[in-house]
């Protein structure tokens, strides 16, 4: 299965808004999304104004979520299907999946400038769930998990850097930050007002419904 390797930006500029894949550039005038507000490529100017119909802003919403949190299409209809057969409302139920992936909650935690650094500090064995060792980024947190730096790991170059520049941003309150213990807590699963990633989660159901 292949992952997407190729400019990141494209994929913002693509859906028009800022995602916040790339860490300090995201907050900077340099961002692209400011400087080319109209969707990559040659005819991209053209598209900006072209009428959207129902089917292609659930498509745009879906892709969108997709690569906010980097999962791939099959991982995120594996989601949604769990999410489906959960007894909570599917579209919050789907977003409360993606946030509990172990490499959001690192990125939430301010332990990693984006989520795909997250996603690499997770699989090169950085941190521990509970005082062990996980490096599976998908891995799914629960109320009451720990995530901790790993003793030996806390100067790692991209995580004291990360720290530095995460210092502004708020910790979200279902997740509780030591900074002394480089630690988080999952105080509980994050509700849907405690998500502040602007997804339409509904046109996402519609999506998968047609
Ligand atoms: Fe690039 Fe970040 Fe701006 Fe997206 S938000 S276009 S990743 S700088």
């Amino acid at each position: 299965m292949s992952r997407y390797t190729g400019p990141v930006c494209r994929l913002c500029r693509r859906e028009g808004e800022r995602l916040y894949l790339k860490g300090a550039r995201c907050y900077s005038p340099k961002c692209p999304v400011d400087r080319r507000p109209y969707p990559p490529g040659q005819h991209g100017q053209m598209q900006s104004r072209r009428k959207v119909q129902d089917y292609g802003l659930q498509l745009r919403e879906k892709q969108k979520a997709r690569r906010i949190y980097g999962v791939l299409e099959t991982q995120f209809r594996h989601y949604f299907s769990e999410a489906d057969r959960s007894k909570g409302v599917t579209g919050e139920e789907l977003l409360r999946l993606l946030e509990r992936r172990l490499d959001n909650v690192v990125y939430r935690l301010g332990f990693a400038a984006s989520r795909k650094e997250a996603r690499q500090l997770v699989t090169h064995r950085h941190f521990a769930v509970n005082g062990r060792t996980v490096n599976v980024p998908s891995y799914l947190i629960r109320a009451g998990d720990t995530i901790s730096v790993r003793e030996g790991h806390r100067d790692e170059p991209p995580i004291v850097a990360a720290l530095q520049q995460a210092r502004g941003r708020r910790t979200p309150p279902w997740l509780e930050f030591d900074p002394d213990q480089l630690q988080g807590k999952v105080q509980w699963l994050p509700n849907r007002d405690e998500i502040d990633t602007d997804i339409r989660e509904q046109l996402i159901v519609e999506f998968y419904s047609r």
